[in-house]
């Protein structure tokens, strides 16, 4: 059937589809095209020019990326990592936005003109089975409108992605539509001309590592205050800020979450997988300010490299020269949610001093950004935290200069309450160190209240901060008093 009328995308009175990705794309549309209606070939000139380009090019966010133009033209990143299609025969590549019948769209509801929704385009929408939350529940392609289709490909401009390796991850703020589009107007949009990092902090194989590299530099982003800035990048820090929900008590109309997508090229298909919802920025980003102030408080000038510094370290080196990020990628996803992450330090600890030569130490900042978590999310204490740091500071000295660090090793092997209590007697005995009484105040399975394997984890690590920091080789003062 040939077609006489003139396609077009309708912008006019768009409205959230509750699909996050093609939410995404609606907020970079309207962002970009307005409301209103357009013609689909105009809609997919716009697409093209900015999803098509020399095949490796570079993006503001991919830091880390290896290629290089190749002088072919192919689907820019993010959008490469998905898109499977290449130019047949050397004809231009361009963004298709066709209808191909009447129908009525599976993803917003509209009837009118339709198109299917390839795997090859948009898996995203398609690929049910590892992509659960985001499509409704087939393996065949979805009939859409031509607005969701364009949503669909709009959204690769409209998220923050990281690449390495075989993965490339994605990230979307989702919040309200018209949140969307301010923060693509505001955030994204110019992120992706290079006003804003997009670069992780670090990045390795893991994608809660990434993800919360990713989370360290937004709040970079909205903590500083460049006193070199102008009036108006202020003002877009300031309206990020607000649309994020960062600044109390002016909250956004809805929370912004952070949804994670993970995409692993197996051959040619790609894997599209939703790792995780964080819905929870504003409370991590309390967590944040409260590490930078105290670090400040210690005196610290470069505040958020040093706690970047401390998490960065989390990384050892195989004997192969590889570098094994897997308590980075622990600890992360402990935090992003805050859940536990202290028996991955104390296990990264013990590690680093057993892997490495003498003279390695923590980063400075570490005990610090520990107790800082306990008393923020595990709502410790300040008097036991401090009671255990500077125990833990004694214990790692004294064991340093009398070269007892089996005593250590046992205290990390403490698999019972018994077994902790028995340690620290034993350290008593032969360091003579005194242990306070309230790190023996047990109650059940508690020690002050708190779990005991949470006070033994925090003990060890000061006392291996301090070991490493006092073993031979190494300096006279530490950084706890
Ligand atoms: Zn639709």
């Amino acid at each position: 059937m040939t077609r006489t009328t003139r396609e077009l995308v309708d912008l006019t009175a768009a409205t959230a589809t509750g699909n996050p990705w093609i939410d995404a794309g609606l907020a970079v549309l309207l962002a970009e095209c307005g409301p209103g209606m357009h013609a689909a070939a105009d809609v997919a000139g716009w697409l093209t020019t900015h999803l098509i380009g020399p095949a490796g090019g570079q993006s503001a966010s991919s830091a880390s990326g290896s290629n290089r133009p190749t002088g072919k033209v192919g689907w820019k990143p993010p959008a490469s990592a998905v898109v499977n299609i290449t130019s047949p025969g050397g004809r231009p590549l361009a963004v298709p936005l066709k209808s191909a019948r009447s129908g009525t769209c599976e993803l917003c509801g509209q009837t009118g003109r339709v198109a299917d929704a390839a795997m090859a385009f948009l898996p995203m929408v398609v690929a049910s089975k590892n992509f659960v939350n985001f499509a409704s529940g087939t393996r065949r392609g979805l009939q859409v409108c031509l607005r969701c289709m364009a949503a669909g490909y709009a959204a690769y401009l409209g998220c923050l992605w990281w690449r390495r390796g075989p993965h490339c991850y994605m990230f979307l703020l989702h919040g309200l539509l018209d949140q969307m589009r301010q923060l693509y107007r505001t955030y994204i949009g110019p992120a992706r001309a290079g006003a804003w990092s997009l670069s992780p902090a670090f990045g390795g194989d893991g994608p809660s590592e990434v993800t919360w590299g990713l989370i360290l530099t937004m709040f970079r982003a909205m903590h500083a205050r460049d006193p070199q800035a102008d009036a108006a990048a202020v003002a877009a820090i300031d309206e990020v800020h607000r649309l994020l929900g960062l600044s109390a008590p002016a909250a956004p109309e809805a929370p912004i979450s952070l949804i994670v997508l993970a995409v692993t090229k197996v051959g040619r298909a790609p894997r599209v997988r939703q790792l995780s919802v964080i819905s929870h920025l504003p409370t991590l980003y309390e967590l944040y300010k409260a590490w930078i102030q105290e670090l400040e408080h210690d005196g610290v000038t470069d505040a958020h490299d040093v706690l970047t510094g401390v998490f960065g370290q989390l990384v050892v080196r195989t004997r192969g020269g590889n570098s094994d990020t897997r308590w980075r990628e622990r600890v992360a996803r402990e935090i992003i949610h805050f859940g536990d992450p202290f028996p991955f330090v104390e296990e990264f600890v013990f590690e680093l001093a057993s892997s490495s030569p003498k003279g390695k130490r923590l980063a400075i900042g570490t005990t610090t950004v520990v107790d800082v978590y306990a008393r923020e999310v595990f709502a410790m204490a300040q008097e036991l935290i401090d009671r255990i740091a500077s125990y833990g500071y004694r214990l790692g000295r004294v064991a340093a200069e009398q070269q007892k660090m089996s005593l250590l090793y046992d205290l990390r092997n403490a698999r019972s309450i018994e077994a902790y209590l028995e340690v620290i007697n034993n350290a008593q005995f032969q360091l003579q160190l005194p242990v306070p009484k309230e790190l023996t105040d047990v109650r059940g399975e508690s020690i002050g209240g708190v779990p005991w394997q949470r006070v033994k984890s925090l003990v060890a690590i000061h006392a291996m901060n301090a070991y490493l920091y006092h073993q031979k080789g190494g300096g006279s003062d530490g950084e706890r008093n």
